[in-house]
């Protein structure tokens, strides 16, 4: 950073990994081969981008700080696979990226600028059919949401979101010194595998996440009074809900925060019995 003159900004997550033992752990949680493709979120100064470089077939990197590009240029001068986009992530078209820079389903690998963590995430599940897999650093707390079970305090809408469509392991915690400058929280590398297909089948994806919703509205509510006061669907009244819930066998007295996601498929299921088009 000295050498270039850099400072780094904050306001855009950087916390640059200045430490080995994270590097690897996300090197052999990504399964590397020679013949992989990656996209690197946030390359900052390019110390993730050189072992990328070095293991995979194409990197594609997608820095949003100008300042940084000419660094990241000189940094990895020596590779031909190396492909430096200066965008904003979330404004990136991944469909334009995938057909022109990939040939196949890429691995996306980052160390997340943690401001925009979970609208990352989001994008890269709604993109799974040109991703395979991804290997985060992300913040502990997520990362624990993202891994959490029905019935636990980190269980919520994100998890709920991820697991419908990924398996999500937790790889490794990492200490704040193995960044510079070194954030507030702990971090955590996560490894996400991305499905193709829910797992459990969806009729209305968007009536599903709108029920996830209302349930988790009120976490301090039973899941029927969440339903009640948040539910908006055509023909669904106070008693129809009743009626579902006792249909579909759920404990009304249950919190949203304790049904499974299969739990919440078949209680969309059974509501759209009931709802007028
Ligand atoms: N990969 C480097 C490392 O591990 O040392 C830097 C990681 S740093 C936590 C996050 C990086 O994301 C920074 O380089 C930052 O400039 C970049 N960044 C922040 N917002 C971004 C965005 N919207 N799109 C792309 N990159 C972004």
């Amino acid at each position: 950073m000295r050498k270039y003159g850099i400072k780094a900004d904050k306001r855009l997550g950087q916390h640059f990994l200045v430490d080995q033992k994270p590097l690897l752990s996300m090197i052999t949680a990504a399964e590397l081969s020679p013949e992989d493709e990656v996209m690197e979120i946030g390359p900052g100064l390019g110390i993730l981008t050189l072992q990328l470089c070095a293991n995979a077939k194409r990197v594609v990197t997608v820095e949003k700080d100008r300042q940084l590009i000419p660094v990241l240029e000189n940094m990895t001068r020596d590779f031909k696979n190396i492909c430096i986009l200066e965008e904003d992530v979330l404004k990136l078209n991944m469909e334009n990226v995938s057909e022109n820079l990939f040939q196949g389903r890429f691995k996306v690998i980052a160390n997340l600028p943690y401001y925009i963590t979970s609208p990352i995430i989001m994008k890269i599940i709604e993109c799974r059919r040109w991703i395979s897999l991804a290997v985060l650093m992300v913040q502990r707390e997520v990362a624990q949401r993202l891994v959490a079970h029905p019935g636990t305090k980190d269980y919520g809408i994100l998890s709920i979101a991820v697991q419908m469509y990924a398996d999500v392991e937790m790889v490794s915690i990492i200490d704040q010194d193995s960044f510079l400058p070194p954030p507030k929280v702990k971090s955590a590398v996560v490894k996400i595998m991305l499905r193709q297909n829910p797992r459990v089948e969806l009729e209305d994806e968007s009536m599903f996440f709108k029920v996830v919703e209302a349930a988790f509205g009120e976490r301090r509510k039973t899941l029927k009074n969440s339903l009640k006061r948040r539910l908006c669907f055509p023909g669904i009244t106070s008693d129809t809900l009743d009626r579902v819930l006792d249909e579909t066998g759920i404990e009304p007295m249950r919190r949203g925060e304790t049904l499974s996601i299969e739990e919440y498929v078949k209680l969309t299921k059974a509501l759209k019995k009931y709802m007028i088009d």
